[in-house]
């Protein structure tokens, strides 16, 4: 299998984020993608090639222009404001309730605009990595186009919480939904997602909420009880064209393991195949783990063997996106269990 990885992206690498009320190091960092490089070597069935460059256009497929610019922007602003000691991050908020809708002139006001949350700090060197992250995912996305059946895009900064015009839970750039909509645009008719991330990828929600063509399914914690907490329901369903293609799957917090976890894929791939998928996106956030740090399944390596298995007996062809993950010690074996598993997958 080809795996597309960029060595830009280390160029990414912020210094804290707030966890439980404390400055904490950030759990997204570039030794993550070391660790899967390592995994995929040892392996020896995979082959790594550096991405095409795409420059911002398909960006705008789905994002804002505003925000793009924003992005791109944002460092420099900062910089001239308050220098290049702390990374770039946002302290105050614009709300659904009771705040007006306009962007601020002002640097702080715009990270605040443009943020969800605290946790996608910008740093002098941020956009070179984003960029490549998503030059990774459209790169696989031509391979797939030119007839592989698989291919891996190994993206960080990851992309599934980033929404059209808002960045959060590490994410900026969406690079699922790129390369989803790159799909599409190539001619493939109709394209599934499945995000199967411990967390629920609202991005990509956002991104297709109102349309047909794109299936989006998520498997991921309860937002009652977890992050992102106010998205990720079972009641949203899509609205207009949108409606019966929208499907998430919360499943229990602490309790969730291939029990409570198999019979959530198996109503995952039975939607995608009622759906009639030409290519198949997997948002692969492997921080369903058991040992992950800051997420509660209960998932260990055999389980992930086993989805790898499931998603390739639906026999479409697979982009995979790298999303989550932060068990680092296991992150790599953990991920190639999944590509293992898909490739030796019983036609
Ligand atoms: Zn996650």
């Amino acid at each position: 299998m080809k795996v597309i990885y960029s060595e830009k992206q280390r160029l990414h690498r912020v210094k804290y984020e707030f966890l439980s009320g404390e400055p904490t190091a950030c759990f997204e960092k570039p030794e993550r993608a070391d660790m899967v490089l390592n995994a995929i070597d040892q392996h020896g069935g995979f082959s790594v090639i550096a991405p095409n460059s795409y420059g911002t256009e398909p960006m705008q497929w789905v994002h804002t222009a505003d925000y793009v610019e924003f992005l791109q922007s944002a460092w420099s602003e900062w910089e001239a404001r308050f220098g290049s000691e702390h990374d770039a991050s946002p302290y105050c908020f614009i709300s659904p309730r009771h705040l007006r809708h306009r962007i601020p002139k002002d640097i702080e006001g715009k990270l605040g605009y443009y943020s969800f949350d605290m946790t996608a700090a910008i740093t002098k060197t941020s956009w070179e990595a984003i960029q490549s992250a998503t030059d990774c995912a459209l790169t696989a996305a031509d391979l797939i186009m030119q007839g592989e059946q698989a291919v891996f895009a190994l993206c960080r900064p990851p992309g599934h919480h980033a929404a059209p015009d808002l960045m959060g839970g590490y994410c900026y750039i969406n690079n699922a939904a790129i390369a989803a909509e790159s799909l599409r645009r190539q001619g493939k008719g109709k394209v599934a997602i499945l995000d199967v991330d411990y967390h629920h990828g609202n991005g990509t929600q956002s991104i297709f909420y109102e349309r047909d063509d794109v299936l989006f399914v998520s498997i991921h914690g309860d937002p009652d009880y977890d992050y992102p907490h106010y998205i990720g329901f079972a009641d949203e369903v899509g609205e207009g064209a949108g409606e019966g293609y929208n499907l998430n799957l919360p499943l229990p917090q602490g309790k969730t393991d291939w029990t409570l976890y198999g019979p959530a894929l198996q109503t995952a791939l039975e939607k995608i195949q009622q759906f009639g998928a030409d290519a198949l996106v997997i948002s692969l956030g492997m921080d369903t783990y058991e040992h992950d740090p800051i997420s509660y399944f209960k998932l260990n390596r055999d389980n992930y063997a086993e989805i790898g298995r499931q998603l390739g007996q639906l026999q479409l062809p697979t982009l995979f996106v790298f999303e989550g993950g932060y068990a680092v010690d296991d992150l790599g074996h953990n991920t190639v269990a999944v590509l293992d598993g898909y490739m030796n997958s019983p036609a």
